[in-house]
């Protein structure tokens, strides 16, 4: 079995240096590909030279609306030339209303900026969204979108729009945080992602999985846990259980949706 993680940060400054250590437990575990999502001007360079000195990282691109304050005034030409050195993704980009203290104002032109260019080049984006659906919804029914399609990251939107989201070319990214038992409603909008639209991710170094699941555990420097890439295994079959299929059904279909969509850069 192969595994894909869509969405990951493998660039994330808590992994101090230990990157090599976790990808070599990552293809052990049969881990193909995973794309590794920058958030900022400030991180897209260790993005782009793991993606050099690594074959299974697919690189990503974008500003994260929580670093939206770091842009430099160039930042937009800084982003087509990182995506012009090296065939990549664009993301994590998306819009947050829920993380207190965000500024709102300037999110919406971001991501549409970042939307054009990936719509432009026909690249696949990776999105965040937070308590902002319903907008989220509109601006990409409204605006250029990649015709490849893109990617709702730790989809937790309405099931209702679901088949409207579907229908503008949305794939459903399931993160092992939505195992948590108290994360029902979550689990249960999957049950309504269409077969050909499913995806799954770790986020690590973020969205620990439930204590009795973690097959690798970790934890930075300082003592914080940390979600290690290769939990991407453990996602799978607690996926597979929601679903009520095979963990080798699940991954057959999950290559198949995650080489549909990543892999013209690939
Ligand atoms: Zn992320």
């Amino acid at each position: 079995m192969k595994f894909y993680d869509t969405h990951n940060h493998l660039q994330d400054g808590r992994f101090a240096g230990r990157q090599g250590e976790l990808l070599a437990e990552c293809k052990k575990s049969g881990i193909a590909r995973m794309v590794v999502n920058g958030t900022g001007e400030s991180d897209w360079p260790q993005v782009a030279a793991l993606a050099r000195e690594n074959k299974i990282v697919l690189p990503s691109f974008g500003y994260h609306p929580w670093y939206l304050r770091e842009c430099t005034p160039d930042w937009l030409a800084n982003l087509k030339r990182f995506l012009d050195s090296i065939p990549g993704a664009v993301g994590e980009i998306g819009l947050d209303r829920w993380k207190p203290d965000l500024p709102y104002a300037g999110q919406e032109e971001a991501l549409l900026a970042q939307l054009r260019i990936a719509a432009e080049r026909n690249l696949p984006v990776s999105i965040h969204c937070l308590q902002a659906w319903g907008r989220l919804h509109e601006l990409l029914r409204e605006h250029p979108r990649p015709a490849r399609g893109f990617v709702l990251h730790s989809f937790g939107g309405p099931a209702e729009l679901i088949p409207a989201l579907a229908k503008l070319g949305a794939y459903f990214s399931f993160p092992g945080y939505f195992l948590h038992e108290r994360k029902t409603r979550q689990r249960e909008s999957f049950k309504l992602v269409p077969p050909d639209r499913l995806l799954v991710e770790t986020d690590a170094p973020d969205q620990l999985l439930p204590a009795d699941r973690i097959l690798h555990p970790l934890a930075s420097l300082d003592g914080q846990p940390l979600n290690h890439p290769a939990n991407l295994v453990v996602v799978y079959f607690g996926l597979a259980e929601i679903l009520g299929e095979t963990t080798e059904s699940l991954a057959r279909r999950v290559e198949d949706n995650f080489i549909r969509l990543f892999g013209a850069v690939a």
